[in-house]
């Protein structure tokens, strides 16, 4: 994590920087090893008779209540899933508002996929023939709307799940219902004193993991491609603070605000204020965690737009030491002294122009000298790989040129030193493994010159550098952001129905991840354990319970068919998920 800026250095004017500690001082300041209680998962508060430390196996310290380790680490990892959840599902209903507003004329979105909506409509067996645009766009919003409410029933969208993970679900009675009572459920079912047994509490858990990754984040896939197109490839290398031109940094996983600001741009009274002004353009930049406090404090910034999750209160802190005007947007996010906007419902464009001129207005106040400090940053808006050629991919799986896919999910984490995603990434792709990437993974590589150019074919063995070359793809690829795990899964999907096995366990195919933040990304290990996908990570918050361990490392396996593998070391990490695929690779090969 870049810590140049901090309290007591001098900029090259001779002149200290405003005073800011940055999240590398406050893991620093604090001098405090982690609880291990805390880390362990069996520090429980889910009562007023607590909170209580418990020490699985010594009698005398169960929970006041008398729960056990085991009971108080699953419903701890269960909490986890479950907030994960509600994120990504408040972030699907989000695109499903502004697809409902976008035909009503109060968004400044399009639609730009009609013939996707066609399929989607199709799917849920709405009777579309004769429907203009904007009805058709009303009969699919409702039917989406109605996946977050159904209350008995499996998912509709539960139609794009092979069949034989379908029935090991009903089995289990895990199949995901309405997005929402799965949320619920888990909370209620983790409240004091009712559900006990760890394994049932980690059915729940699994099940609401899953109204996520095949449903919230299949709602939201689908809808970022009706409404929006993909971007244009971008260079994350050059350093995308610019001197000359206005900065306006959006911190969220959504697209709203950045396709709101986008549309904005071609506003009259906007372009005519940019034209007046001193500014070259208004660079509009989206980032990863890692970067918002350090981007700030380059005091480049001239307006911080803050929307949906993983925003560090601390960027806003940094902001108010500058010119940088702060905007939240949305309806789920506010926070001291930012403006707030919503860009998705009636007003949404005018307030789309009015942030843009209030960057204009800031650029006017920027002191310019700040700028030599500025930090490399990051430009998010890559191409995500929207599709892929299934039948060749599914070939070159089979002769072996391309040895296995892994996902790598994550987040930036100033507790973690170094380029984890970075040197996974690499040890991966030497040895011939296909590198798929979401969210903050996506940009991390993408900085280090993963995503286009030549460095990563350097990286690359020469088995897989062929085969990508012969299917046109680069060896590393986004899929969007880190709410849309289910482009790993649609992907999986058609490798299937290209004959690589019957069901995700038999796929060379894992998802891994080098360090982890936000419990969004523990949510989506979950769903891909229950989907079959053996899921690699550092740590979880777990080991506080040997019964919890022993279940998912191992046990889980006799559930799904996967289970989780913890491991620390980035090496050791690579070298596991290299034996695994090749394990997949000998029982396909039989
Ligand atoms: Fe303690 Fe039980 Fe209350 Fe948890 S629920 S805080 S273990 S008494």
């Amino acid at each position: 994590m870049n810590n140049s800026m901090n309290k007591t250095r001098k900029s090259s004017h001779g002149q200290s920087p405003p005073t800011f500690s940055n999240a590398v001082d406050r893991i620093s300041d604090r001098e405090m090893s982690m609880c291990l209680f805390g880390s362990g998962g069996t520090c429980c508060r889910n009562c007023n008779m607590g909170p209580c430390q418990i020490i699985d196996g010594v009698q005398d310290l169960i929970g006041v209540c008398g729960a056990t380790a085991d009971t108080v680490a699953a419903r701890n990892f269960a909490r986890i899933v479950g907030a994960g959840v509600s994120r990504q599902v408040e972030e699907a209903r989000e695109m499903v508002r502004a697809l409902r507003a976008t035909v009503r004329g109060e968004s400044p979105f399009m639609i730009h996929d009609q013939p996707r909506l066609v399929e989607l409509a199709r799917l849920f067996e709405l009777d579309h023939v004769g429907l203009d645009k904007n009805e058709l766009v009303q009969a699919v919003g409702e039917r989406l709307l109605a996946e977050f409410g159904n209350q008995e029933d499996e998912l509709a969208l539960l139609k794009f799940v092979p069949e034989k993970r379908r029935r090991i679900w009903r089995e289990l009675g895990v199949s995901p219902r309405g997005l929402d009572r799965e949320v619920v459920e888990l909370m209620h079912r983790t409240h004091m004193g009712v559900d006990q047994e760890y394994v049932n509490i980690l059915r729940q858990t699994s099940r609401c993991a899953l109204a996520d990754g095949w449903g919230a984040s299949r709602v939201f896939g689908l809808l970022n491609d009706i409404m929006f197109p993909a971007p244009p490839p971008a260079s994350a290398r050059e350093g995308c603070l610019r001197n000359d031109k206005i900065n306006i940094l959006i911190y969220s996983q959504s697209p709203l605000a950045l396709e709101a600001l986008l549309n904005g741009l071609d506003d009259p009274g906007v372009k005519s204020s940019l034209g007046n002004s001193r500014a070259r353009g208004i660079n509009l930049i989206s980032g990863a965690i890692g970067e918002q406090e350090s981007m700030v404090q380059s005091g480049a910034v001239d307006v911080l737009v803050v929307g949906g999750s993983c925003v560090m209160p601390a960027a806003c802190k940094a902001a108010r030491l500058f010119h940088t005007r702060i905007v939240s947007v949305g309806n789920s996010i506010k926070m001291a002294g930012a403006e707030h906007f919503e860009l998705t419902g009636p007003g949404g464009l005018e307030n789309a122009r009015a942030i843009l001129m209030m960057g204009i207005a800031a650029f006017a106040k920027r002191a310019k000298k700040e700028m030599d400090e500025a930090v490399e940053a990051v430009k998010t808006t890559m191409r995500r790989h929207d599709s892929i050629d299934a039948r060749g991919l599914a070939r070159q799986i089979k002769t072996g040129a391309v040895r296995g896919i892994v996902f790598l999910i994550g987040c930036d984490n100033y507790r973690v030193h170094g380029d984890g995603h970075l040197d996974l990434a690499e040890a991966l792709l030497s040895h011939d493994i296909l590198v798929m990437a979401g969210g903050c993974v996506s940009e991390s590589l993408a900085r280090a010159g993963m995503m286009q150019g030549d460095d990563v074919w350097a990286k690359a063995g020469s088995l897989l550098t062929a085969a990508c070359r012969e299917l046109g793809i680069n060896p590393v690829l986004s899929l969007g952001q880190c709410t849309e795990s289910n482009r790993l899964l649609t992907i999986a999907s058609s490798l299937i129905e290209e004959g690589l096995g019957n069901d995700f366990a038999d796929l060379p195919l894992v998802v891994a991840s080098a360090s982890w933040t936000s419990e969004k990304i523990v949510a989506t290990g979950q769903c891909m354990v229950a989907s079959g996908i053996t899921t690699f990570f550092p740590n979880l918050p777990v080991r506080g319970s040997k019964p919890m361990i022993e279940y998912l490392l191992d046990k889980c396996r006799v559930d799904y068919g996967a289970n989780w593998v913890l491991e620390e070391d980035h090496r050791k990490l690579a070298k596991a998920v290299v034996s695994h695929l090749d394990g997949k690779r000998a029982v396909l090969d039989r």
